[in-house]
C-alpha cells in the first residue's frame, strides 16, 4: 500500500505495543529519502517556501500530518501542516502574510493566495491535567504547552499521522511506527485509547474519516472504547462539529464515512433524528435516498463539480422533516402549514447537534419546502416555480425523491421535460451553491450601452 521504495519495518512485537505516551520516543526510525517515495515535486510551493523559510530563519521545520501520509500512500494531500519549534509569534515574525488563529490550539496560518498553509508549534502534554486545561471528563479545552518534536509526535492522534518529513535531508522521521500502520492500512491511536478519545471525542470522528478515506481498518484496542464513548460527541462545540461533518461528506468520500459512522455508532450522536428513521425502516426508502443523495455528491466532488452542505443537510434531514410533517398533518394542520412547522422544528433540534450557519439552513429549508410546488404543472405555476432561486437545487431533490421511489417518478419526468423545452435554463448543475435566478431579460434584444465619455481624459 505504501509507495514500494520503502524496505524498512519494525519488528512485529514493536508495532503491537503502543508508545508509551508518558515518554518522548527517543529512537525514531529514521527513513532516507532513497528509501521512501516523497518527492518535492509534489509537495506544494506554498509549503515548500514556509519550510524552507523556516529553516532559512534557524528554526525545525517539518512537514506533517495527512501531508506526508496521502503523499506515502500515493494519494493528494488535501493540505499541507507544517511542525515547527517556533512559537506562533515567531511564526509571524517570520511571515508578512501570516495570521494567528484558534485558543484551544494556537496556531499560525501562512497564506499564500488561496492557499493556507497550516503552522503549528510543537505541543508537549499538558504538566497536569489541572481545571484550567480540561474539563471534568478529561476533555481538553486548550493545549498550548510548547515542546519538542518527540513531544509532539505524541501529541498527534493516529500514529500514521504522527510522521515528520525532514526539509533539511528530504527523510521521514517515525516515532511511533507509522511506516508499518500505513503499510498494514491501520489506524492505531497512540497511547491509551480511552483516554485520548475522552481528551478529545472528535478523534472518533476522525477515526471514521480516515477509514473512510484511506479504505483502513481501526486496529482492535482503538475500535473498542468507541462506542461506550460516543456520547461524549455531544460535549463537542456544535460549531466543530459542523466542520467535521463537511470532512465527512463533502471529500469524495461521504457513502464510506456514512457507513463508517453508522457501524462505530457514530452517526446518530451527528445526526440522530435521521438515525431513528434510519433505524426504524432499515431496508427501505430513507436509507436509499441518504445513500443515493451520497452517491450523487461524491461523484459531483470526484468530477469537480461545486457541492453545497444546503443540499447535504437537505438529504440527511429529509427523512426526520417528512415524518414529522406527517404528524402535523394527523393533527389537523394543512399540509404547507405541517411542512413548514417540521422544517422549523427538525432544523432547531439539529442545530443543537451540529451548527449550520443561516446561509446554507435557508436554502436547505427552501429546498424542502418548494417540493410541494412541483405538483402543479398547469397554467402558469411551473414557470412562476421555475423562476425561484432554489429551483434547480429543489429539482434535483425532486430527481432524488423519485429514484428512491419516494416521489412519482412520471411527475419528476414531466420536469425534466419542461426545462427540456427551453423553459428554464440548464438543470444539470441543480445543487450548486449560490445560483441566481436566471432573469428573462425583457424587450429582446440587448441595448448598445453609450460609449462612456470620461470627459476628455486622453
Ligand atoms: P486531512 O487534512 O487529510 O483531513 P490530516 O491528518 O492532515 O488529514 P488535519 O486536521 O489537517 O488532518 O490535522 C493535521 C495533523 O494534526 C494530523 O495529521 C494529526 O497529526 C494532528 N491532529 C489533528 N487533529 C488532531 C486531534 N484532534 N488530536 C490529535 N492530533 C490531531
Ligand atoms: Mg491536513
Amino acid at each position: 500500500m505504501v509507495c514500494g521504495r520503502w524496505r524498512g519495518g519494525r519488528c512485529i512485537i514493536a508495532r503491537l505495543l503502543q508508545p508509551d505516551r508518558s515518554q518522548p520516543i527517543t529512537n525514531p526510525t529514521i527513513i532516507p529519502r532513497d528509501q521512501h517515495c516523497i518527492s518535492r515535486a509534489n509537495i506544494s510551493n506554498a509549503a515548500l517556501k514556509v519550510l524552507y523559510r523556516l529553516k532559512d530563519a534557524g528554526y525545525e521545520a517539518y512537514l506533517v500530518g495527512g501531508g506526508v501520509r496521502d503523499l506515502l500512500l500515493g494519494r493528494e494531500p488535501k493540505d499541507f501542516d507544517v511542525a515547527t519549534n517556533a512559537t506562533p509569534e515567531q511564526v509571524k515574525e517570520t511571515f508578512r502574510n501570516c495570521r494567528l488563529i484558534g485558543r484551544r490550539f494556537r496556531l499560525a496560518h501562512v497564506r499564500f493566495g488561496r492557499e493556507i498553509i497550516e503552522v503549528a508549534t510543537f505541543r508537549a502534554a499538558q504538566p497536569s491535567p489541572d481545571a484550567a486545561s480540561s474539563n471534568g471528563q478529561g476533555m481538553i479545552l486548550r493545549d498550548n504547552v510548547y515542546g519538542t518534536i518527540e513531544e509532539d509526535a505524541l501529541r498527534r492522534d493516529f500514529t500514521v499521522n504522527a510522521l515528520y518529513y525532514d526539509i533539511r535531508d528530504f527523510s521521514v522521521i517515525d516515532y511511533a511506527g507509522g511506516m508499518e500502520d500505513l503499510h498494514n492500512g491501520f489506524l492505531r491511536l497512540m497511547g491509551d485509547p480511552e483516554t485520548r478519545y475522552r481528551e478529545d471525542p472528535v478523534r472518533m470522528l476522525r477515526a471514521a474519516r480516515f477509514a473512510a478515506k484511506l479504505g483502513f481498518v481501526l486496529s482492535p484496542e482503538t475500535e473498542a472504547p468507541i462506542a461506550a464513548l460516543a456520547g461524549l460527541l455531544g460535549e463537542v462545540p456544535a460549531a466543530r462539529l459542523f466542520e467535521e461533518v463537511l470532512k465527512l461528506f463533502m471529500t469524495g468520500h461521504s457513502v464510506a464515512s456514512f457507513e463508517k459512522l453508522r457501524h462505530f455508532g457514530l452517526f446518530g450522536q451527528l445526526f440522530p433524528d435521521t438515525e431513528a428513521a434510519l433505524a426504524t425502516e432499515e431496508a427501505g426508502f430513507p436509507h436509499t435516498m441518504v445513500l443515493k443523495g451520497l452517491e450523487n455528491t461524491d461523484a459531483r466532488v470526484t468530477s469537480g463539480k461545486p457541492v453545497t452542505p444546503a443540499f447535504l443537510f437537505a438529504v440527511l434531514l429529509w427523512e426526520p422533516v417528512r415524518l414529522r410533517t406527517r404528524q402535523y398533518e394527523a393533527e389537523g394542520i394543512a399540509p404547507y402549514a405541517a411542512l413548514q412547522a417540521a422544517s422549523s422544528d427538525i432544523i432547531e433540534r439539529q442545530l443543537g447537534r451540529v451548527a449550520i450557519p443561516r446561509r446554507f439552513s435557508t436554502p436547505m429549508r427552501e429546498i424542502w419546502t418548494l417540493q410541494p410546488r412541483f405538483q402543479h404543472t398547469k397554467g402558469k405555476r411551473p414557470q412562476r416555480l421555475a423562476g425561484h432561486p432554489r429551483f434547480r437545487a429543489a429539482y434535483d431533490f425532486l430527481l432524488l425523491r423519485a429514484e428512491a421511489g419516494e416521489a412519482d417518478q412520471a411527475l419528476a419526468d414531466w420536469w425534466t421535460e419542461f426545462q427540456g423545452q427551453g423553459e428554464v435554463g440548464d438543470a444539470s448543475s441543480g445543487s450548486d451553491e449560490g445560483e441566481k435566478p436566471r432573469r428573462r431579460r425583457r424587450g429582446g434584444r440587448r441595448r448598445r450601452r453609450k460609449p462612456a465619455t470620461g470627459g476628455g481624459g486622453e
